[in-house]
């Protein structure tokens, strides 16, 4: 009914729309929190292009819960509460470890260790992104010296948020830690997404020169997976692409995910960008990777993200 053209004047006019559903007493028991839950559930309906969507708690920036949790964060970052777990990125010719992923977790004193998608995106409602990011660069270029100290030399990765490239003291702070920490800037490379490109892509582009005019590398996180015009990536100095776990963990099932994966793998590099695969969770996705030309890889297949120590006794070297 609502999507029936609606005759104005002469003119034909196509309204869409959106449904939330919220039900009592599971996710409210007022008329108010009722309507506010259903609104939350309209807007996740607009964001996923379906027509219709059901409450859920776990996707609701400001459910009382995930309000709890964002208050306490800031303290929990100067309270050392964060953890940083590393997981191997390697060379898939020949197996040979280039690095590690630096991926927060909170090592939260009441829920236990909570994954990044319970916190990082409630971070980056607020300032707490900022001490965040910063403090898990400082810890991964610590942990990026120590390695170097024992003799491996090791890339480091850490994810960037998208507010991070509005800001235009970026480049300066990651200067600060990586001259603080004693680490190459060779060895760091800035994970960034897609989504973080489109929102200012002048802006972002001037933030990742600076970077790169830093001797950092930077690479393009979950490529594929956002909305970025072919012609943004082309204009930005990156180092890599990493293809998303969404297509590739699947790869060897569906004929759709390997075409997308390959066809990844050539744009890169017709473009001259590094090629690295994320969610690699068998032998043969490696194998087929690595018969594709891609450069390197990274999944459960290859090491789990883990501790700083395992990091280092999976490595077969002593240390933090
Ligand atoms: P990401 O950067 O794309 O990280 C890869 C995610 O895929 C990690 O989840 C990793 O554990 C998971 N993964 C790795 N191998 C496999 C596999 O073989 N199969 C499957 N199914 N998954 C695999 P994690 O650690 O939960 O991180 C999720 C996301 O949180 C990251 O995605 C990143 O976007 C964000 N994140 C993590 N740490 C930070 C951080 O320090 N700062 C910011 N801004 N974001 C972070
Ligand atoms: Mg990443
Ligand atoms: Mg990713």
């Amino acid at each position: 009914l609502l999507t029936a053209p609606i005759e104005i004047e002469g003119y034909r006019l196509g309204v869409g729309a959106s449904v939330g559903i919220a039900l009592a007493p599971a996710h409210a028991t007022t008329s108010s929190g009722l309507l506010r839950c259903a609104d939350v559930a309209m807007y996740a309906a607009k964001r996923t292009g379906s027509s219709y969507a059901t409450y859920d708690a776990t996707q609701d920036p400001y459910s009382t819960e995930r309000l709890a949790l964002l208050s306490e964060l800031g303290g929990a970052v100067r309270g050392g509460e964060l953890r940083v777990h590393y997981q191997p990125r390697v060379r898939l010719a020949d197996g040979a470890v280039r690095g590690f992923e630096a991926l927060v977790r909170w090592s939260h004193p009441r829920h236990g260790l909570l994954p990044p998608a319970r916190f990082v995106p409630l971070a980056e409602l607020s300032d707490v992104i900022q001490p965040l990011t910063l403090w898990v660069l400082d810890e991964a270029l610590r942990q990026q010296r120590a390695w170097r100290d024992l003799g491996r030399e090791l890339a480091v990765s850490v994810n960037l948020s998208a507010r991070h490239l509005m800001d235009d003291g970026c480049a300066a702070r990651i200067a600060e830690l990586l001259a603080r920490t004693g680490a190459q800037p060779s060895a760091l490379e800035l994970e960034i997404t897609e989504s973080a490109i489109i929102a200012d892509p002048e802006r972002a582009s001037a933030t990742v020169e600076r970077i790169r005019a830093l001797g950092v590398r930077v690479a393009i996180d979950d490529f594929g997976t956002g909305f970025s015009s072919l012609s943004h990536l082309k204009r930005l100095p990156l180092n890599a692409l990493k293809i998303d776990v969404s297509f590739v963990r699947q790869m060897l099932g569906s004929p759709a995910d390997r075409v997308i994966v390959e066809s990844t793998i050539h744009l890169a590099h017709d473009l001259g960008l590094a090629v690295v695969a994320e969610g690699i969770e068998d032998e043969a996705t490696l194998a087929a990777l690595r018969a594709h030309g891609c450069d390197e890889g990274q999944g459960y297949f290859v090491g789990r993200p883990m501790t700083a120590g395992d990091a280092s006794a999976w490595l077969g070297v002593g240390g933090r």
